[in-house]
């Protein structure tokens, strides 16, 4: 039996490092959309060229774009037992995307799990947060939330940690109002399915963990 499993929810709510910690403890891969394109961008191909110009303005990458990143994932072999979406699908067209990708290679999302933040909390998250240089590590860590044991060193690979080029003030709020005007609508989308299982976010990493792991568990 596979088991997919999707975080939804708006970008700081703890969907990247939901996922790790999901992962982790399930033994199945998590499949983030801005790594897999901080990837692609990594390698300077012209995929990555156009990604790389999309994602400095904090707009929405397109369909095909997407398509062909993520198909390309899920027929690795480790993806076979599931995994864990999160940071896609965003609009509804990415819905319809990601269901026919799903079917086309016999899989179905299991649970939708929804973390919920307020834009100031999720601002707050943002504008400290660090990730490693490293693309293939892609840890997440916080200035203040979640500290790596020496400043500014990722813990996992020893790589240096540096600021996401989207996580600045002005490119943030754009990319807030964006999840409000089309990713929201997912929520009562999932709902009507009875997929979705909904979060506070706001609550500390360990204690948002077990909710998650209970929510993508429970049968
Ligand atoms: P998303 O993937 O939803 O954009 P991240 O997982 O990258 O969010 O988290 C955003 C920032 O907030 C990171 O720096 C992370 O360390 C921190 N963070 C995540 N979850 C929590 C939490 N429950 N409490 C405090 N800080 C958190």
């Amino acid at each position: 039996m596979s088991l997919n499993v999707l975080l939804l929810g708006p970008q700081g709510s703890g969907k990247g490092t939901q996922a790790d910690l999901l992962a982790a403890r399930l033994g199945i891969p998590h499949v983030g959309m801005g790594s897999l394109f901080r990837q692609e961008i990594a390698t300077g191909s012209e995929l990555g060229q156009k990604l790389s110009l999309v994602l400095e303005k904090g707009d929405l990458v397109p369909s095909d774009v997407v398509d062909k990143v993520l198909e390309k994932r899920l027929l690795g072999e480790d993806a076979k037992k599931g995994v864990i979406f999160e940071g896609f699908p965003r609009n509804m067209d990415q819905v319809t995307a990601l269901d026919a990708i799903l079917a086309t290679l016999g899989m179905s999302l299991g649970r939708v799990i929804y973390l919920n933040l307020d834009d100031k909390e999720a601002i707050k998250r943002l504008t400290g947060r660090r990730i490693c240089s490293n693309t293939a590590c892609g840890a997440s860590y916080h200035l203040e939330y979640l500290q790596p044991k020496v400043a500014g060193i990722c813990d996992k690979c020893g790589s240096a940690l540096i600021q996401r080029q989207d996580d600045n003030p002005n490119i943030i709020e754009h990319r807030l109002a964006v999840y409000h005007s089309e990713t929201s609508r997912l929520i009562d989308f999932y709902k009507q399915f009875d997929l979705l299982w909904e979060i506070d976010a706001a609550k500390p990493i360990a204690a948002v963990a077990e909710e998650v792991y209970r929510a993508a568990t429970f049968k």
